[in-house]
């Protein structure tokens, strides 16, 4: 992104976060943009960068973070009660049981 001094809107991120959400891309963009033009720090981590994040109210972070939903990637299923649990990392279904009733878990849904 740097390298090339380009700055990349996602029209995902537009469709999907609307127009707000777009602008703080774009000042947060600016503000790697401006810093790196003027040799400062210009990565997150970076105490120049921020403070000038916090100055014009950009995000700290390039990409609105996903929501939970989104990042899910197996859903286990509890064999006895049937409830679903949502989850980003695998569960061992030979250790882990049901929150609810104690039992045993099957996958239901792998990685999309
Ligand atoms: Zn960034
Ligand atoms: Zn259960």
């Amino acid at each position: 992104m740097l390298k090339s001094h380009h700055i990349e809107i996602n029209y995902k991120q537009f469709e999907k976060f609307g127009k707000q959400a777009v602008i703080d891309i774009i000042k947060h963009e600016l503000c790697h943009y401006h810093l790196h033009l003027e040799s400062k720090g210009y990565q997150h981590r970076d105490k120049d960068f921020k403070e000038l994040s916090k100055q014009v109210g950009a995000p700290r972070y390039c990409t609105p973070v996903q929501s939970y939903a989104e990042r899910v990637n197996y859903v286990y299923q509890c064999k006895k009660c049937g409830v679903k649990f949502p989850r980003i990392r695998k569960v061992d279904t030979r250790r882990r049981v049901c929150g609810q009733c104690g039992g045993r878990l099957k996958l239901a849904e792998g990685r999309k």
